[in-house]
């Protein structure tokens, strides 16, 4: 379960799309959310837009790993997609906020990778919501506001990769990520793997004369 989480602007979601465009084996997590769609956003795609007794409804009947309000709107996490992917060996890309990552950490701390994505520097956070023009002025306020509880919690993440070059922070997520996979505990086959090869070392170098601590 990889987690991606930054203050509005930081160029997150660039970055999660070139992952998920590069990464075969990574599926995204589809949040479900009460916030209007914004014109470039496809329900289903980005998110699936729902009501809020929809919401509560999912939430009440235990339907969402986790869920938060943000910035005056519910978002969760549908727990059967994320469930399937894990169980047929995928990684799941999460684009959820502190409050989400919070809970996932609960329920399953050692499963989980998250990443904070910072900015390079305030002026330019507020120069990439103005450029996307799709929010009105009280909404990037909000979120600017909303930004600065956010950034206080960068240490409470695994890593933190500030996106001063695109590429470069692009690379630095997707180097996280391969490193990840390759982690011993998250392994469930390394273990008989290499005691299969023990055995056929020992096999054919005879038993006679091979002691575990020489081995
Ligand atoms: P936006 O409205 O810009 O798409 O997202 C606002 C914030 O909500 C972002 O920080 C995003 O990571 C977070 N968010 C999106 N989906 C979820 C979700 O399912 N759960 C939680 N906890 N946060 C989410």
């Amino acid at each position: 379960m990889l987690v991606l989480s930054s203050p509005s602007g930081a160029g997150k979601s660039t970055i999660a799309r070139n992952l998920l465009g590069q990464e075969t084996s990574l599926s995204l997590s589809i949040s479900v959310t009460t916030r209007p769609r914004r014109t470039s956003e496809i329900d289903g795609v980005h998110y699936h837009f729902i009501s809020r007794e929809k919401f509560e409804l999912m939430r009440d009947r235990e339907e969402l790993l986790e869920w938060a309000e943000v910035h005056g709107n519910y978002y969760g996490t549908p727990r059967d997609p994320v469930e399937q992917a894990l169980r047929s060996g995928r990684d799941v890309l999460f684009d959820i906020d502190i409050q989400g990552t919070f809970q996932l950490y609960e329920r399953m701390r050692e499963d989980v990778v998250s990443i904070f994505i910072l900015p390079p520097s305030i002026a330019e956070m507020k120069s990439r919501l103005h450029r996307r023009a799709e929010d009105a002025d009280d909404v990037i306020l909000r979120r600017l506001k909303t930004a600065v509880g956010e950034m206080r919690h960068w240490s409470e993440y695994d890593y933190v990769v500030v996106n001063d070059d695109l590429s470069r922070a692009f690379l630095a997520v997707q180097s996280i990520l391969r490193a990840e996979r390759h982690r011993r505990s998250r392994s469930a086959a390394i273990g008989p793997f290499i005691d299969g090869m023990v055995d056929d070392l020992r096999r054919e170098l005879g038993e006679a004369g091979v002691s575990d601590a020489e081995g």
